[in-house]
Formats: C-alpha cells, sequence, structure tokens
C-alpha cells in the first residue's frame, strides 16, 4: 500500500478511549496511522472508522509487556517506511486504587511495565527512526496524580510521575533536533479507565475522547514547535470558557 507523502503516526491504547479516538483523527488529518494494543476486535473496531472516514492503517496487535516485540516493531516500521513522524504514548493502566500497603506486587509491576519501561522501550526502539523523520513528534500522556500524590491512587501515580521525568528527560536530550516531545494531562475523561476509577459518577458530566482528539493532532503534527512541556487539556478548556 503507497501512503504517499503522509505522515506516519504510531499510537499506543489504539483499541478503545482516548488512543482510539486519537487514532482515528490522526487518519482524518491524512496521517497513516500504525495502531497497537492488545485486544484485536478493538483494534478493527478502530481500522473500520479510520477506512469509513477514508484513511488507512495498519494493525499491530501486542501487549506492550512484550518488550523484544517492541524491539520489534521498530525493526518492522524502519523496513517498511524508513522513519517515524509521529509517536503518541498513551496506552497505560489504572491498576488497584489502594494503600501503598496493600498493593500486590503484580499490580505494581504491570504498572510499571506498561506506563513506564514500555515507554522506555518504545524511546528505544523508535528514536532512530524519529530521528529520520523532518518533523519528529512525541507524546506522552500523563495524569494529574503525577504530581499530587493523593491516598490510594500510589502506584498509578507513581508511574506517572516516571513517565513525566522519562520523557522530559528526552525532550531535554532532542533539544537542537527537529524532534519535539512532549506530555498531555488529559484531566476528566469518558473512557473505561475514568469509569473503573470512579464507578459513581454520571459519565456523561465528562468530555467524550473525541474532544482531546483535535489537541493531541495538533501537539504530534509539524507546526507544533513546543518542546518539554506538560500541558492540560482541562485549563485549555477553562481557559476557552467551555
Ligand atoms: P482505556 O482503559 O480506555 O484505554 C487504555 C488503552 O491502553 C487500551 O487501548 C488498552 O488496550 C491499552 N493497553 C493497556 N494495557 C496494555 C498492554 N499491556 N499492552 C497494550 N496495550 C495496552 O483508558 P484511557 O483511554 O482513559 O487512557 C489512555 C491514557 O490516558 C492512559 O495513559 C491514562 O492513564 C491516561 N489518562 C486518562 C484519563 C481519563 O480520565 N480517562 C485521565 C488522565 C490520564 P488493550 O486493553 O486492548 O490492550
Amino acid at each position: 500500500m503507497s501512503v504517499g507523502g503522509a505522515r506516519i503516526a504510531l499510537v499506543t491504547g489504539a483499541s478503545r478511549g482516548i488512543g482510539r479516538a486519537a487514532a482515528t483523527a490522526l487518519a482524518a488529518a491524512g496521517a497513516h496511522v500504525i495502531l497497537v494494543a492488545r485486544t484485536t476486535g478493538g483494534l478493527e473496531e478502530a481500522d473500520d472508522d479510520i477506512r469509513a472516514a477514508g484513511g488507512n492503517a495498519t494493525l499491530v496487535p501486542l501487549d506492550l509487556k512484550d518488550f523484544a516485540a517492541l524491539d520489534r516493531l521498530g525493526a518492522s516500521i524502519f523496513e517498511r517506511w524508513g522513519r517515524l513522524d509521529a509517536f503518541l504514548g498513551n496506552a497505560g493502566v489504572l491498576g488497584a486504587l489502594t494503600p501503598l500497603a496493600h498493593l500486590e506486587p503484580k499490580v505494581f509491576d504491570e504498572l510499571v511495565q506498561v506506563n513506564v519501561t514500555a515507554n522506555w522501550r518504545l524511546i528505544r526502539s523508535l528514536d532512530p527512526l524519529l530521528r529520520r523523520s523532518e518533523a519528529g513528534r512525541a507524546l506522552f500522556v500523563s495524569s494529574g496524580p503525577a504530581r499530587r500524590p493523593r491516598p490510594f491512587w500510589g502506584g498509578y501515580a507513581m508511574s506517572k510521575a516516571a513517565l513525566e521525568s522519562l520523557a522530559l528527560t528526552y525532550a531535554a536530550e532532542c533539544e537542537g533536533t527537529p524532534i519535539k516531545v512532549n506530555l498531555l494531562n488529559p484531566g476528566h475523561v469518558r473512557t473505561a479507565m475514568r469509569a473503573k476509577a470512579m464507578p459513581g459518577e454520571d459519565p456523561d458530566t465528562l468530555p467524550p475522547p473525541e474532544a482531546l482528539a483535535p489537541l493531541i493532532v495538533e501537539m504530534l503534527s509539524a507546526r507544533w514547535e513546543k518542546n518539554g512541556e506538560v500541558v492540560s487539556f482541562r485549563e485549555r478548556r477553562m481557559a476557552n470558557g467551555e
């Protein structure tokens, strides 16, 4: 399949929620999107939406805890396209909302593996490809608790704080290159993860993931020149009176 001069974008967590909405919006903006998640059905539904809107995608069903597969993914992208223009590190897990002393070791380990290690392994695997782009962009999805520790959210907060440190270090290392690396704090968005965190909340009071997608498209575009920023979607909405 020819993708012409389209930007090549990779989205983790593209099977549902914020990642799926972002992937659909990136494709609508003209990118060829590489969709990564475990759930094949969700990836196929995202692909259907993208095709229905005239876009195209490549599906990569994998578990982000399979770090060797992340190395192979970089090699496959190099063979097929020779570069990567946009990388959205969006996939994440919530773990369990419980006191630190009660957190199961396997839940803690999964938080580190998915929310932190996988993003570092992807930086490691994709950095040479981003460097081959004229305007490589990397965007990582963080969360409020990263900077505001609160009871019961410790495992998730620790993982997002580590992700912020990782991404901001990578941004500093990319200073002076065409690559821009940033973080996005979505605030509260109507997804399965939010419903798991706040089961009593009325989801209709929250913005849908599609509301966040245009900002993600903007932050992954060649027009976005800022580097090392943590952008808050909630603050931007409030500033716009939404
Ligand atoms: P969802 O639970 O709806 O989606 C999470 C995505 O991550 C899914 O596509 C899931 O795919 C993927 N994922 C999880 N574990 C793995 C894994 N081991 N391998 C591959 N993919 C995986 O969550 P959201 O859309 O709400 O969250 C997206 C990001 O936004 C997360 O990083 C979250 O922390 C962050 N965030 C969300 C907020 C909200 O209010 N919704 C607020 C602040 C931050 P699959 O299960 O198919 O593998």
